[in-house]
């Protein structure tokens, strides 16, 4: 059994005040592997105030400085993969494919945030004004379960390479992996102050943070719904924020793809992480004249998507992090039928041979835009496949949701596809599968978000102009 008893405030791990304890439960089986003690208010106000104390100096230090204590996370990091590796698969039972893209992620986080330092200019010239690029300030980060170690460590990243100090409040089903993100983290040596963590309650050490006048930022990930509740929260005190929210992300597969390359990618978007990804592309858009083709060749896709167990390298999917997100999954299953579309593969209930928070990979045909299953985020490995008449049409559709996190678009001829991607409303858009890219801004239109992250777009994020006019050249 594992006991997570410690806060980490002012580069020390602390008793927290807070007494509730909250069970750890691996995914795979639905048994208690652990159990974390969560801090309360009075620990975020204390972690507040470590951080508000180390940010003058921090936010004066040089360039060099940052960069090389960027290199010392990673590196830190780095030491740690393969304990962060067992974690992320012991929370999440996430395939080891995807468990060991979660671990790189978050510590290539740091080389990339002092890459995108190395190469920006914290000065420029503008007329007589010297305007200068200072840290926001104290900025609180908080994050959600479903790549929890990969969010910490980016926002954090960046928010160290403009300078500001911060405050963590990651999920409290991530204890695990956050346990072993900070230990690395404390290992490299960092100031105190400069980062705090609180496991907690959202509602609790989350509010606290949105409330805190010493906060300057937010920079949330999680859903619109509590985004909204933060935006709301960080109006009194005019917060700056990034919020990275929900998706219903369209893969629009036009007429000339190649169909038998286009529908085993768009199931790979669909399922990405277990369908638990705020960029899967939930929603598959094929002209209706081939509709019978491209159940066919999904129907055969499927052979290759396969629930299991984490470490065995066949497996593709993964069980959800939660009971509770299990039942909701299920939930919308059942709506799909009631609703009138069909089951393609899948359906309620467990996988054959599987328990704990397994659901079936489930694909559903005869979807119309307006069900409810084509419109709410299901954050589960559930896909709708919709039906258009010509590209305009495609394009109406995609662009037919409140959210425009990420879309997919699948054709033969990169011109049409860049143009009809450039018509969908959403921050990103991939182009017949091209590869993720760390520098590449993220972030959503619509209910999908504010701002962005990653790259020169992300540091931006987290620091502010100030101009000083008539100033003397440096
Ligand atoms: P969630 O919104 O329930 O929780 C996210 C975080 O917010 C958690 O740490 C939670 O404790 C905290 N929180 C909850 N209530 C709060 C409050 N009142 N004040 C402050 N903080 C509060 O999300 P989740 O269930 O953990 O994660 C899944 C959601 O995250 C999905 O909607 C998914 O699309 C979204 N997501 C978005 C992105 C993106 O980059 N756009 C990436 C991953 C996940």
């Amino acid at each position: 059994m594992q006991e997570i008893t410690h806060v980490y405030i002012d580069g020390r791990f602390v008793e927290p005040h807070g007494t509730e304890l909250f069970d750890l439960h691996n995914p795979v089986t639905g048994e208690i592997f652990g159990r974390v003690r969560l801090g309360d208010a009075d620990d975020a106000r204390a972690a507040i105030a470590a951080a508000k104390r180390a940010f003058p100096a921090w936010s004066r230090s040089t360039k060099a400085v940052r960069i090389s204590l960027l290199h010392r996370l990673h590196d830190a990091m780095e030491a740690k993969k393969d304990a962060l590796l067992d974690a992320i698969i012991l929370e999440y039972g996430a395939p080891i494919s995807r468990s060991t893209w979660m671990a790189a992620h978050a510590s290539n986080s740091f080389m990339e945030a002092a890459r995108t330092l190395e190469g920006f200019d914290l000065k420029q010239r503008i007329g007589t004004a010297e305007v200068i690029m200072e840290a926001v300030g104290v900025v609180g980060l908080i994050t959600p379960w479903n790549s929890d170690a990969g969010f910490i460590c980016s926002k954090l990243a960046y928010a160290l390479a403009a300078g500001c100090t911060a405050v963590i409040k990651p999920s409290e089903m991530s204890a695990a992996q956050t346990q072993v993100v900070l230990e690395a983290l404390h290992e490299a040596g960092a100031p105190a102050g400069l980062f705090n963590i609180v496991n907690g309650r959202g509602d609790v050490v989350g509010a606290e943070i949105t409330a805190n006048p010493d906060i300057s930022k937010i920079s949330f990930t999680g859903s619109t719904a509590v985004g909204k509740t933060i935006l709301r929260g960080a109006a009194d005190t005019l917060k700056r924020v990034t919020l990275e929210l929900g998706g219903k992300s369209p893969t629009v597969i036009l007429d000339d793809a190649d169909f038998a390359k286009a529908i085993p990618m768009a199931l790979e978007a669909g399922f990405a992480n277990s369908g638990q990804a705020c960029i899967a592309g939930t929603r598959i858009l094929v002209p209706a004249s081939r509709l019978d083709e491209t159940i066919a060749l999904a129907k055969t896709a499927l052979g290759k998507v396969k629930a299991g167990a984490p470490r065995d390298p066949d497996t593709t999917i993964g069980p959800m992090v939660s009971q509770a997100q299990y039942d909701r999954v299920q939930r919308y299953i059942r709506l799909g039928v009631e609703t009138g579309a069909t089951i393609v593969a899948g359906g309620e209930g467990h996988p054959e041979g599987l328990g704990g928070y397994f659901v079936k990979p489930t694909v559903f045909a005869n979807v119309t835009n307006d069900m409810t299953i084509a419109r709410e985020e299901i954050f589960g490995p559930v896909l709708c496949m919709l039906t258009y008449k010509d590209e305009a049409e495609a394009i109406s559709i995609a662009n037919d949701t409140p959210y425009g996190l990420q879309a997919y678009v699948i054709s033969s001829d990169p011109a049409r596809a860049t143009a009809v991607a450039s018509q969908i409303e959403a921050g990103r858009v991939v182009i017949n599968g091209a590869p993720h890219d760390p520098a590449v801004p993220f972030g959503g239109f619509k209910q999908s978000g504010i701002g962005r992250e990653y790259g020169v777009f992300g540091l931006q994020a987290y620091l502010e102009p100030k101009a000083l006019l008539g100033a003397a050249s440096t």
